[in-house]
């Protein structure tokens, strides 16, 4: 086959999305879903896709051109980037932003040892925001760069709405404040704090005769979590939760507002709206896993960042045709 083969390194919610990722392009074949887990007892819903062993990776180094790393950024990519690295191209998204340059410097060191490509903190924060913050920077250095998150379902906080006493169950939003965002438009350059930028929604539902004041109190109040943020809380039914809160929405704004000139304001905005954030994160994965190939013909070894990534590699298209029709 003349097509780009792949494998997907972790089957949770990445690992699900890039199976579908892979399935809707032309130029990308599935080899194998490589598990932690027993491969028999995972239920791909996937006829036709083929489930192997972690342990049995490196029998594949002559068969796949790229791995797509799924594993969770807190404990799994720091060892399995570097340990993947070392045999096959490789595509993460590891979005431990504070750990990113040490990340780097583990991966390349191995990368450019093994001669391999290894695309490192894809997604779309890290990813295509940073992408966008910046150009924006350097096309208006005369001005402020904001990131907003949201509306985004946010897993550690919807945890810990759970964790409260007469909780039964519940999630937690994180939305952009519209206040907020309208001042950035507007070219004034406010100083803003993360907890200015952002409000918390949370739609709780309550034990049955639980003290809904008291729930909504210790919500509100909790340190670090709610306390520095305008909270919401809204109580439903379990039957609302399951219908209108099973869904895993993110997005968010990138808005660079700068000068030029005397007194031109330009504004900047790049925004991402989106109904899952697994599948579109392995989306961009998938995309990647094009330049990640291409980038090792071309003997450009080490991990490699999306600011290494010019655009034409992950496109489908030739170069010609990229020319002609979308110039
Ligand atoms: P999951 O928790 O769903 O999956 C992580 C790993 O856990 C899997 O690879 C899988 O490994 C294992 N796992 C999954 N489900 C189960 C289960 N039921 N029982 C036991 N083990 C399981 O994480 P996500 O796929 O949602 O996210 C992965 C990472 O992607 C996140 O940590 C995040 O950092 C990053 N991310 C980055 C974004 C960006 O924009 N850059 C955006 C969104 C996410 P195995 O099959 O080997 O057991």
């Amino acid at each position: 086959s003349n097509k780009i083969q792949l494998g997907i390194v972790g089957y949770g919610n990445l690992g699900k999305g890039a199976v579908k990722a892979i399935k809707a392009t032309e130029d990308l074949e599935l080899v194998a879903v490589f598990t932690r887990r027993d491969p028999k007892a995972l239920n791909l819903g996937e006829p036709g896709v083929k489930t192997v062993h972690i342990d049995n990776a490196s029998d594949y180094q002559d068969t796949i051109d790229v791995m797509l790393l799924c594993g969770g950024s807190a404990t799994d990519l720091p060892e399995q980037t570097p340990h993947f690295a070392s045999m096959f191209n490789t595509v993460d998204s590891y979005d431990t932003h504070a750990k990113i340059p040490e990340f780097y410097q583990s991966v390349n060191d191995v990368a450019a040892k093994h001669h391999t490509t290894a695309i490192i903190s894809t997604g779309w924060d890290p990813g295509l925001f940073s992408l966008n913050r910046v150009m924006a920077e350097a096309i208006l250095p005369n001005g402020g760069n904001y990131s907003f998150w949201g509306k985004g379902l946010s897993q550690g906080h919807s945890d810990a709405v759970r964790r409260v006493e007469g909780v039964k169950n519940g999630v937690q939003y994180t939305i952009p404040s519209e206040d907020a965002i309208e001042k950035v438009r507007s070219g004034i350059n406010p100083e803003l704090t993360t907890s200015e930028k952002h409000r918390r929604v949370c739609y709780i539902v309550p034990e049955e005769g639980a003290n809904k004041a008291a729930i909504e109190n210790e919500i509100k109040t909790m340190p670090n979590y709610f306390a520095d943020y305008d909270t919401e809380v809204n109580f439903i039914s379990e039957e609302e939760l399951a219908r209108d809160h099973s869904k895993a929405p993110h997005g968010g704004f990138v808005i660079q507002s700068g000068n030029t000139g005397e007194d031109n304001n330009q504004l900047y905005e790049f925004s991402l709206k989106l109904d899952s954030n697994p599948e579109f994160t392995s989306s961009v994965l998938v995309a990647y896993a094009r330049a990640a190939y291409r980038m090792n013909q071309e003997k450009q070894f080490g991990a490699k960042t999306v600011y290494d990534v010019a655009p034409a590699y992950i496109s489908p298209r030739s170069a010609m045709e990229l020319r002609r029709d979308y110039l």
